[in-house]
């Protein structure tokens, strides 16, 4: 054994950078955490060395026995984390990430050139709920389904659920998905539910970013109406970077086959066991009470921070959040997502550009969002909480005097403004 530290100095050295810039900084990104070191040593451990296509007790190689234990162990505190019904749903723990573990649920609900709707990406939605754009399909959903989007009232930034209903009954989806990765409100499955009854389609819900908040009964329940439920496991659940799929398999006979042959072999090989360990080991944390009492301080959190904002006069998608983040329309102060982010980054705040309701692209955004798990993990409250929302304060006035001297709208003159600006090293070096 040669440690890290002296075989390859080099990656040694960029870990190094990493965790430091990772904990000088203030994480605001509203998909990131910081996991447990459990969790990250199990991620780490021996078991990334195994082999093991199918599933515990149906291998396509031996020496599975503590592979298999695992996996069903990690299955089992899974429906547990989610007090979801053992005699009425399974769960899939091998996607590698949320994209494969979507991609996995539609092959086995729909068919190729079947038709679903998704929150569209610049109302909140996720790439892989179906994106593409006026001259692309980007996204495999996009390619391999047709897709139409349903949206957020541009007045409100609320989904429009009305324009949904009479949507899904003149494209008539095999499937409904909903979740977002940039959506400030809680769901209405009830209403989903009965949209998707109305038309005879699947209710899919990807609840990635919020899962952490549903495990602790902090957010409206999507099993209760869902038939199929997938979620990333490293938002707010705070685990290693995966997937997992939970359905109904109560409803129809054959559910638990078609998820578990689309996942593999249809999308995916041998599953990812250290993964699997360190995804175990988030979900025996999650159904503590103290992670519980963090999910809702991530709520409280980002409320207070949204709360500091409003009052201050800036405008947030929605007036403000129910879960973990916070949409912020820069639109009204004529500053664009990118260069807020841009200078945030330069102070050691880590943020990101974002569309929000109207915006005509997803790739020059009129908004940023954040994201309190990080801070929350690091155990921060609300007088830490309001003391970062007043640097964001300080960062979008620099942003607009930056944005005045630099004398242009470019993003090159803009930077180079905000590099020769006191305000900018002041403010980095109190971050
Ligand atoms: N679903 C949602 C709602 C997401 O926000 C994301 C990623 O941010 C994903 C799926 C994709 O997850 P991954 O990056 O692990 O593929």
């Amino acid at each position: 054994y040669v440690p890290l530290a002296q075989l390859d100095p080099e990656v040694q050295e960029l870990v190094d950078r990493e965790t430091w810039r990772q904990f000088s900084g203030l994480e605001l990104i509203a998909s990131e955490n910081l996991t447990s070191l459990a969790a990250l040593e199990a991620n780490g451990s021996i078991f990334t060395n195994k082999y093991s296509e199918g599933l515990p007790g149906a291998r396509y190689y031996g020496g599975n026995e503590y592979v298999d234990e695992l996996e069903i162990l990690c299955q089992k505190r899974a429906l547990e984390a989610f007090s979801a019904d053992p005699t009425k749903w399974g769960v899939n723990v091998q996607p590698y990430s949320g994209s494969t573990a979507n991609f996995a649920a539609f092959t086995a609900l729909i068919n190729p050139q079947d038709r679903l709707m998704g929150l569209g990406l610049p109302d909140g939605g996720h790439l892989t709920h179906g994106y593409y754009t006026a001259k692309k399909k980007i996204s495999a959903s996009s390619i391999y389904f047709q897709s139409f989007p349903y949206q957020v009232k541009k007045d409100t930034g609320y989904i429009d659920y009305d324009l949904l209903a009479a949507n899904a009954k003149l494209f008539k989806p095999r499937a409904i998905v909903c979740g977002a990765s940039a959506y400030p409100r809680d769901w209405d499955y009830k209403r989903l539910r009965q949209i998707a009854d109305g038309e005879g389609a699947y209710l899919l819900c990807d609840m990635a970013h919020i899962s952490g908040l549903v495990a602790a009964g902090a957010q409206n329940n999507p099993f209760e109406y869902c038939d199929v439920v997938t979620t990333t496991t490293h938002k707010t659940l705070r685990g290693p970077r995966a997937g997992l799929i939970f359905f109904r398999k109560d409803k129809e006979a054959d559910m638990e086959s078609r998820i578990n042959n689309a996942v593999f072999p249809a999308c995916q090989g041998g599953p990812h066991n250290h993964t699997i360990a360190a995804i175990a080991v988030t979900l025996k944390l999650a159904n503590t009470p103290e992670f519980k009492a963090y999910a809702r301080a991530v709520i409280e959190n980002a409320q207070t921070m949204a709360k500091f904002l409003h009052d201050k006069g800036y405008k947030l998608q929605t007036d403000g959040t129910e879960n973990h983040l916070i949409l912020w329309d820069l639109r009204p102060l004529g500053l664009t997502g990118s260069k807020v982010e841009k200078l945030c980054d330069m102070a050691g705040i880590t943020i990101n550009k974002n569309a929000v309701a109207g915006d005509v692209s997803a790739q020059t955004p009129g908004g940023v969002r954040l994201g309190l798990a990080c801070l929350t993990s690091r155990s921060m409250h609300k007088d830490d909480i309001l003391r970062v929302a007043s640097f964001l304060d300080r960062a979008v006035q620099l942003a607009l005097d930056a944005q005045k001297a630099a004398g242009s709208k470019k993003l090159v003159d803009f930077v180079a403004a905000v590099s020769s600006s006191p305000g900018v090293t002041q403010l980095a070096k109190e971050v």
